[in-house]
């Protein structure tokens, strides 16, 4: 069924004896895809998100794919991608870590999600350049996350959804197997209690309260920055943790990228990412390296890069490159520090003048002669010098030379509501009657650790459309 065409929109639905069908707690990807599927099957549904309207649609906003199995090229799509391969990329990252069931379920589902997607307004474009090695597995969205999102409101609008923005929940208020009602301010009003038959939180992690991630990860933490949206502060996963329901994930674990120095405590989005690693000297505060910089191609490697940052001093590094290197990499939006010569790159990075040529002298000295290749492991390597360079190792002498500082930036973290095959949130002894949950508040169900690029908004729209279907059966 579709619902995006925008001349057949339906009035507000209110709700019935004071109580809505379905109260969905969060505004993006996960939310909008289980108030559709159960406003398309008739219930009144109403959406909680607690940002603002220009900030709506949490994380999903920053994103810009999907990963789909399909069996044939579809679309923006090329080639095939079976189950199997999809589940053995999923092994891979995860280390096993993997509800195997689950997985597969969210892959075999994905494929049906591309034209449901299409139906609700969303469109795709081909890969672009950068990113071809996806063309395959992962279908791009035309305008990015923010666009996915925009459509999605636009649908729920279309078939009558109520929305609130600003509309912080604080309590899912639980009454033996039941939920009764949540409790939310809206725009730092009182607080004030929505009633409901059917419940579906999707409110992300918790990756945007600092003090959580402290407790979590130590003192350093305070200084990481912060991907995507300030709104994700994991109220609603602390107030069901204290409510003992069952929880999968361990808090400690996050996925944390190595980010551009100058980006925002918060919402940098993509286009703060650096992909300079393999082709540089990369130095901690006291311009000293720490770790091979090359020992695999960049999207293999670059996700182990936020935490290694994490553990330098001041959770800072600088990724050091000459004149010859710079179009080799997707640049971040900010343009790197530029210096004639090292010892003048090293005062505008604050960094030791001394000691950062004495590293880069040093390093020069143990590159050996070879062929150098941007896009494949090439073997060219340093001897005798620790830690080693494995690939792409060529002196650094070619002027002017450029710099970026990194910080570690965390996308989202894996501690979550365990649920079951149809989104039913878990006690110890049984799942709760009337909530479920998706997107990232429960997708440590399935990740335990690592992560495959496009599985986020797969499991978010797999697991909100289920939620919006079993919501809506069991209140209609
Ligand atoms: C920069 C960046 C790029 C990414 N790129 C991709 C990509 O290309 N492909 C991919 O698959 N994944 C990507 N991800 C991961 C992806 O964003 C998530 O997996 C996905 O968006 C999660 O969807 P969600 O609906 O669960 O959470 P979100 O989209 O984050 O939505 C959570 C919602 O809950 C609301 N909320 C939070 N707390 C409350 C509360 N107490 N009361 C009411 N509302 C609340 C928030 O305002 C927000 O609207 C990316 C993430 C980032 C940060």
């Amino acid at each position: 069924m579709t619902c995006h065409a925008r001349w057949g929109r339906r009035k507000p639905t209110a709700p019935r004896d004071g109580k809505w069908d379905l109260v969905v707690v969060g505004g993006g990807n996960a939310a909008l895809c289980a108030a559709i599927t159960a406003a398309e099957a008739g219930a009144s549904v109403i959406i909680l998100e607690g940002a603002p309207k220009p900030y709506r649609g949490g994380n999903s906003r920053h994103t810009r794919n999907f990963r789909c199995m399909h069996e044939a090229p579809v679309s923006v799509l090329t080639g095939s991608y079976g189950e199997d391969e999809y589940f053995d990329d999923l092994m891979l990252v995860t280390k096993g870590q993997t509800d195997e069931a689950l997985a597969r379920m969210v892959i075999r589902n994905s494929e049906g999600c591309f034209s449901w997607m299409a139906a609700h307004g969303v469109h795709f474009q081909p890969s672009l350049s950068g990113t071809l090695s996806l063309s395959r597995t992962n279908a791009f969205f035309l305008g990015g996350g923010k666009a996915l999102v925009n459509a999605y409101y636009n649908a729920c609008e279309d078939l009558g959804v109520t929305v609130l923005y600003e509309a912080q929940v604080s309590h899912v208020h639980l009454e033996g197997e039941h939920c009764s009602h949540v409790e939310v301010s809206v725009a730092g009003g009182p607080v004030q209690r929505i009633e409901g038959r059917g419940f579906v939180l999707a409110s992300g992690g918790f990756q945007s309260d600092i003090d959580w991630l402290t407790r979590a990860w130590g003192p350093s933490a305070a200084n990481f920055l912060i991907r995507g949206t300030p709104y994700n502060r994991g109220t609603v996963l602390r107030d069901m943790i204290d409510q003992g329901i069952e929880t999968v994930g361990d808090p400690t674990q996050c996925h944390c990228v190595a980010i551009d120095g100058r980006a925002p405590k918060y919402d940098g989005g993509i286009c703060t990412r650096l992909d300079c690693v393999p082709f540089s000297v990369v130095v901690n505060r006291d311009a000293a390296r720490f770790y091979d910089e090359g020992q695999d191609t960049w999207p293999k490697r670059y996700a182990i890069w936020g935490r290694l940052v994490a553990a330098e001093p001041d959770q800072v590094a600088f990724a050091i490159i000459d004149a010859r290197s710079l179009d080799l990499f997707m640049p971040s939006v900010f343009p790197p520090i530029k210096g004639a010569t090292i010892g003048e790159l090293a005062e505008r990075l604050g960094l030791d003048p001394g000691r950062l040529e004495a590293t880069i002298s040093e390093f020069n000295a143990a590159c050996r002669p070879g062929k150098f290749h941007p896009t494949e492991l090439d073997g060219l390597r340093t001897e005798g010098v620790a830690p080693p360079k494995t690939n792409w190792a060529r002196p650094i002498i070619e002027p002017p030379f450029y710099g970026y500082a990194l910080r570690p930036g965390v996308t989202f973290t894996y501690l979550g509501l365990k649920v079951s095959d149809r989104a039913q949130v878990q006690r110890p002894y049984g799942a709760l009657a009337n909530v479920w949950a998706a997107g990232e508040i429960m997708a440590g169900s399935i990740l335990g650790q690592g992560y495959l690029a496009g599985f986020g908004m797969a499991i978010g729209t797999v697991f909100g459309r289920i939620a919006g279907k079993e919501a809506a059966e069991h209140v209609l």
